[in-house]
């Protein structure tokens, strides 16, 4: 899959000292708490506002935003603050009083962004538009759907674009609220690598605990910045209670963070580095001999079985395999579930190596009926 798209540098649309910190409310409640969280936010150095206005909730009887009429106090906030403010936005109505209202920066929901309709007619709302949009992943793990929605907004002409990672959901138990499957954003990245990436950690984390590590490990990812949820009293928010930290713990957790850069500008430690990763590839050359010359062994068990007219599949053999292989890799420190995971995509393809040389031996069926 190829994507061409022509997007905007961060720096002109939002600018900052890296890494990029947007912060607010989950929720405008109240023009006191949206100005005075504001107001502390502006003194911890956040580069951007945020607040929802329209809020999606999952079930009704939750509160469900102002809607338009807290947009007046984002108004007075920007005038206050002198900061950025970045809004949720779902329809062409809310983009129209947004924008009268001269909200900064829009953003598009993780239940939105699910949604083919709802995003084309979003698009067609900003056609020759010049505002920044920044597009949530889709609540569920589908790289194409969230590329699908960066690029209805691209042809509808927007280049100042970010992309915002908030975890995906499950049904699955986990420690957080939306797994963050790294790998999607990671993919992304790959595909659309001027994308400006953006980590939500509140929405992956839904709860406070374990904000630092996220936001650590996405810096460690090269992300360009994130986008937290920070209330004047968390503990009373009126929605996302439980991931929302105060302006002053934002504060903290921005000192306790560590920078480091992507870049390797020591000739000393780029020699280091070179040799660590000459090892690392002479080791992957072996990894891959060694699965070519077993492939070549499942290949002959294959030729064998088919002649006796054994089954492919043998239950109480794939248990042994599977069992002792993660027992060998606890021997060793290894991650147990890591060579679990290996091992059944190399019986997946064990399986699919012997399926071949059982069927393309096979006598075509009409050839061998008389
Ligand atoms: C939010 O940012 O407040 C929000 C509703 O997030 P999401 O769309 O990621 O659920
Ligand atoms: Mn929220």
């Amino acid at each position: 899959m190829s994507v061409q798209l022509d997007i905007a540098d961060l720096q002109t649309w939002l600018p900052h000292q890296s890494p990029l910190v947007i912060a607010g409310p989950c929720s405008a409640e109240t023009e006191e708490q949206l100005l005075e969280t504001c107001l502390k936010l502006k003194e911890t150095g956040v580069h951007a506002l945020r607040a929802g206005i329209w809020k999606p909730r999952t079930r009704p009887g939750s509160f469900e935003g102002h809607g338009a009429k807290a947009l007046p106090w984002v108004q007075a906030v920007k005038q206050t603050t002198g900061l950025p403010f970045c809004i949720e936005v779902a329809s062409p109505q809310h983009i129209e009083l947004a924008l009268k209202h001269e909200v900064d920066v829009l953003w598009i929901g993780a239940r939105t962004t699910v949604n083919p309709f709802n995003v084309q007619d979003i698009a067609d709302a900003l056609r020759g538009v010049d505002v920044p949009v920044m597009i949530k992943n889709p609540v569920n793990p589908d790289l194409k759907l969230w590329l699908g929605a960066i690029e209805r907004l691209h042809q509808a002409g927007i280049r100042k674009m970010a992309v915002i990672h908030r975890g995906f959901s499950t049904y699955e138990e986990s420690k957080y609220r939306n797994p963050p499957m790294w790998q999607i954003p990671i993919e992304l990245k790959r595909l659309l690598p001027n994308m400006p990436l953006i980590c939500d950690p509140s929405h992956i984390a839904g709860r406070r605990d374990l904000l630092l590590r996220i936001v650590q490990k996405a810096l460690d990812l090269n992300y360009e910045g994130i986008m937290i949820e920070v209330h004047r009293n968390p503990q009373e928010a009126w929605s996302d209670a439980a991931q929302q930290i105060t302006p002053e713990a934002l504060g903290e957790m921005l000192q306790r963070l560590e920078l480091r850069h992507p870049n390797i500008e020591d000739p000393l430690d780029a020699n280091i580095l070179d040799t660590l990763r000459q090892k690392i590839d002479n080791i992957d050359h072996e990894i891959v001999e060694l699965l070519a010359k077993r492939m070549n062994i499942v290949e002959q068990i294959g030729e064998y079985k088919k002649e006796k007219g054994i089954t492919i599949f043998q239950l109480e053999r794939w248990n042994q395999v599977f069992r002792t292989r993660s027992e060998w890799a606890q021997q060793h420190a290894l991650n147990a579930e890591l060579i679990a995971e290996i091992y059944k995509l190399i019986h997946v393809e064990s399986i699919r190596i012997q399926t071949e040389v059982m069927q393309n031996q096979a006598q075509p069926k009409d050839q061998t009926q008389g």
